[in-house]
């Protein structure tokens, strides 16, 4: 007799959706970090621990923290970037955040770091983004200074988000990108639609210099 496929869980759609990005190279070398909201009375986020493998990570590996970052389920280690998932999960009701070590993320919020944001206009691709209805707009991913105090990081970011709205990502410079969702399947596509737009724009600043790709 065949195998049933098992139902889908939130530990399983997790560890499929961190096999997806880090088959991307989105998180080399144990980078990256991901969660996604279990409940919010009491809070529990469902999160891979720290220092490990996001590719390898099995359903049993995940850690659970609560609203102050401790472990209540799982034997690894919370991640310092908890405190950022933690402010974007509670203050701005996201069910999911993403947070990629890509090349193109690493490479222009580096190139841009003086600037506050990435800015994109007449892309279809923007449309993947929650509320953006038309090519015909302009798309913002805010670029804050990479800083190892992660608590302060989170409170940077609420307030530059508050300046922006809630544009769904945000770059530190020199590390990497923060996306976020309503649930799994909304953080995944808004990673990957500003992943997109960051490579395409690094490819447009070669073709702008006059440099062969
Ligand atoms: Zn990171």
């Amino acid at each position: 007799m065949e195998d049933q496929p098992q139902p889908d869980t939130p530990r399983t759609a997790l560890c499929r959706t961190m096999r997806q990005l880090a088959a991307r190279g989105w998180a080399q070398g144990t980078g990256g970090n991901f969660s996604l909201l279990l409940s919010s009375q009491p809070f529990r986020l469902l999160m891979a621990p720290s220092g490990v493998e996001k590719g390898d990570v099995t359903p049993d590996d995940l850690i659970v923290v609560n609203g102050s970052g401790a472990v209540v389920e799982g034997s690894g280690k919370a991640s310092a970037e908890t405190a950022l998932h933690l402010a974007i999960v509670e203050r701005l009701g996201a069910g999911s955040v993403l947070h990629s070590h890509s090349v193109y993320a690493t490479i222009l919020s580096r190139h841009f770091a003086a600037h506050p944001a990435i800015t994109w206009e007449g892309y279809e691709m923007q449309k993947g983004i929650a509320g953006v209805t038309t090519h015909d707009s302009v798309l913002r991913l805010p670029i804050l200074a990479n800083n190892q105090n992660m608590p302060q990081v989170a409170l940077e970011v609420l307030q530059l988000l508050v300046q922006h709205g809630n544009p769904y990502g945000i770059l530190l410079a020199g590390h990497g990108l923060y996306a976020w969702g309503k649930d799994l399947f909304e953080a995944k596509r808004h990673l990957e639609i500003f992943e997109f737009l960051l490579e395409v724009r690094y490819h447009e600043l070669l073709l702008r210099n006059g440099t062969p790709l």
